[in-house]
């Protein structure tokens, strides 16, 4: 299936010489994209760019040499001076000069017969290395070239620097790329000749080289033509593959669904509050799409709680109306059950019968739920991944939606398409992704916007408070409680590779159970499903007011009535986390507040991530925010964060490329739809190089 061309670059890395497992292994954790589900390949190797270069093109003659600067120096070898016998500790000095003065190399425990033939007396040679003033008088130790002054040719001058992590050395990944780099085939041209030359793109291969082989640093430079080009091929291959999808599933075309809105005015009738504007104005474009007899694609983007559920439910209301079945799928069990919590008794009384099923219905109420299903007595079904896998069959899925969509992927929507016949679409996302990300992350789809938040709410107070204050929060937090407010406390997950201790949830509990004792309760992802709902119930009906949580509660748990948010490591979660996080409170009509618990010191992005939470609570304004942030190329982990899901393309450089890149996808797609022709074959290779061979999977199938 895969061409055997790329054969090569799907080799494990351990194919190389010198990648061990070891080696492999600290290789993995720079790899820029996700290989979670796999070891890394010879091919992600070609996608670890650098950072930044080692200039070496300085050249300034020993006596201005300045110290601590990096060098290149054209010497003449005098004289070795080894150590004395039996004292290793005294290093082994090769002196040389210039015409402006005379310099030391010294060497720690060095090999006398290699430094021999590197630096024969009375040769001409090129060093390069960091210069060090010892004493008033020049030396370098280890010099990182060493080269005879007529083989300086091969001296990388200008060397690229790769973004490491601890036990993997510069070299050992340079030559793990270079290796990459060459098993690379000669690839055909995939680009759109008029896109490459109006761009002037060099090809793929001189591209990749440049950006490995700099000769400048600023070919390094994300504004560089070989930078734009990868950032091109990645958006192209992301851009493509998402109207590979588009495309299939438009030409199952769908059917018009109408109803006389006796079933939504019921929904309607018993809402306890009025729908804010936008929500009317997302139902009414929704429900337009589902009269349509093309199939509705559509996003329904709200910040966190701005409504989107009961958007939801009349969206699912009108296909019921239309004599078919809709499915809502949550990310989490507690998200699936909360969303049946909520909408069951609006639900009954509208006359719509609605059932769970997530992987942990099991037995006798398994059995029923998948019998109501497929014999279409049941009209709305709620519920996890496990909606679309093997063994559940629909009587006439019409309408799928898709909660917190951000969260799934491509193989997941198409899941859920082959569940029905054709069925319409809804993704609902609470990530306030800025418009150019809409397109990265899910191509040319509808967008309907929740603007605005429902009336009554009031603005949450967010303040900013360091660990060392723990106290403090704690007296108040007892105030709090006496006062019959709720609190979440928020804990970051711990990984084991982090070397900063974190406080886990569980460590937290313990600490606040003998100062609030019954009060406190604990949820966190390894709890078994039933015990995750018995803590979360527990918090909703108030016999528990502090919940203890890791951030499984992160994506839409609804408990109205909570009004204090401790987020515990602020500095450790991005701005989107925050945002999101923040939003589980100022949902009811009492005043809120967020403590963002914090180490210090705070670096500086940390820092301005805290300032930003402080100053606004608009979920756009922050995520246009975050990726300001994210720009300035901040290091998250041992790993350096680009635009999520990309490996090379930075939004915030290349966003330009990005329209083009749907544009060509489109466009070619319209003529060639199966990838058949000359440019089309090398598309494909595009799309397994950066991944989404997952849409060529559709093709075949297609
Ligand atoms: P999200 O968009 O984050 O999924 P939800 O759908 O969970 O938000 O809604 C958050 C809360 O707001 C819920 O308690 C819901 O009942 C309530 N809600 C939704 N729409 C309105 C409205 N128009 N007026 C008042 N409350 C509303
Ligand atoms: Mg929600």
């Amino acid at each position: 299936m895969r061409p055997s061309l790329l054969d090569p670059l799907f080799a494990p890395i351990t194919a190389l010489d010198g990648v061990g497992p070891k080696v492999a292994g600290l290789i993995e954790k720079v790899v820029a994209t996700d290989i979670s589900d796999r070891g890394a390949r010879v091919g992600d190797l070609l996608f670890v760019l650098p950072h930044s270069v080692i200039d070496r093109r300085n050249r300034p003659g020993i006596a201005y040499a300045a110290e601590g600067a990096i060098v290149t120096l054209e010497l003449r070898v005098d004289r070795h001076q080894p150590p004395p016998r039996g004292n290793r500790s005294v290093p082994y000095r090769v002196y040389a000069h210039d015409d402006t003065g005379e310099i030391a190399l010294t060497f720690f425990h060095a090999h006398a017969e290699w430094l021999a033939k590197a630096l024969p007396e009375g040769e001409q040679v090129v060093v390069s290395g960091r210069m060090e003033w010892f004493n008033g008088r020049p030396s370098m130790v280890h010099p990182d070239h060493i080269a005879r002054a007529g083989d300086a040719e091969g001296l990388p001058l200008v060397e690229p620097v790769y973004p490491l992590t601890a036990g993997l050395s510069v070299k050992v990944l340079r030559r793990a790329v270079g290796q990459g780099l060459s098993r690379l085939p000669q690839l055909p041209e995939w680009l759109d000749a008029d896109i490459a030359r109006r761009q002037s793109f060099p090809t793929f291969h001189d591209a990749l080289d440049r950006i490995h082989h700099p000769a400048d640093p600023i070919d390094l430079s994300p504004d560089s033509v070989a930078w734009r080009r990868l950032a091109y091929d990645e958006f192209l291959a992301g851009q493509l593959s998402l109207a590979l999808v588009r495309n299939r599933v438009r030409r199952l075309s769908g059917r018009p669904l109408s109803g006389d809105g006796s079933i939504v005015e019921r929904v309607r009738a018993a809402l306890p509050y009025r729908l804010t504007g936008s929500q009317e104005t997302a139902i009414a474009e929704i429900h337009a799409d589902l009269a349509e007899p093309e199939r509705m694609i559509r996003l329904l983007q709200g910040d966190v709680g701005s409504g989107k559920t009961v958007v939801a439910l009349l969206a699912m209301a009108r296909a019921v109306e239309a004599g078919g079945q809709a499915a809502l799928m949550a990310p989490t069990e507690i998200l699936a059950r909360q969303h049946l919590a909520s909408l069951a008794p609006l639900a009954e009384r509208a006359g719509i019968r609605i059932a769970i099923l997530t992987g942990r219905e099991k037995g006798r109420e398994r059995t029923d739920t998948l019998k109501g299903l497929a014999d279409g007595s049941i009209d709305i079904v709620v519920g996890t991944h496990a909606l679309f896998q093997e063994p559940v069959v629909y009587h006439d899925l019409v309408l799928a939606i898709v909660d917190e969509q951000h969260r799934f992927g491509v193989h997941q929507r198409l899941a859920i398409t082959a569940k029905g016949d054709a069925p319409d679409m809804l993704v609902m996302t609470a990530t306030p992704i800025p418009r150019t990300l809409v397109l990265t992350a899910f191509g040319d789809m509808d967008v309907s916007r929740l603007t605005e938040k429902p009336a009554g709410r009031l603005p949450i107070r967010t303040v900013t408070l360091p660990l060392e204050r723990l106290d403090e929060l704690i007296v108040r937090m007892r105030d709090a409680i006496r006062d019959g407010q709720k609190v979440y406390w928020i804990c970051p997950l711990v990984e084991e590779s982090d070397e900063i201790e974190l406080m886990s949830a569980e460590d937290r509990f313990a600490m606040l159970k003998p100062a609030f004792g019954g009060n406190v309760g604990l949820v966190h992802g390894r709890m078994k499903g039933a015990e995750k709902d018995e803590a979360m119930r527990v918090f909703k009906d108030g016999e528990t007011r502090i919940l203890v949580a890791t951030t499984v509660i992160e994506v839409g748990v609804d408990v109205p009535d909570a009004t204090i948010i401790v987020i515990e490591h602020a500095e450790r979660f991005g701005l989107a986390q925050l945002h999101q996080l923040r939003g589980r409170v100022g949902r009811g009509s009492k005043p809120s507040t967020c403590v963002l618990l914090y180490k210090s010191p705070l670096g500086q992005t940390a820092k301005r991530r805290l300032s930003v939470m402080r100053e606004t609570e608009n979920g756009f304004v922050i995520s246009e925010e975050d990726l300001k942030l994210r720009g300035e190329g901040e290091l998250l982990g041992t790993r350096q964060s680009g635009t999520p899901g990309f490996q090379v393309a930075r939004i915030e450089h290349h966003a330009d490329l990005l329209e083009t890149a749907r544009d060509d996808a489109r466009q070619f797609l319209a003529e060639d739809p199966e990838l058949q022709s000359e440019r089309g074959a090398a598309l494909r290779l595009l799309l397994y190089l950066f991944g989404r061979d997952e849409a060529v999977r559709l093709l075949r199938a297609g």
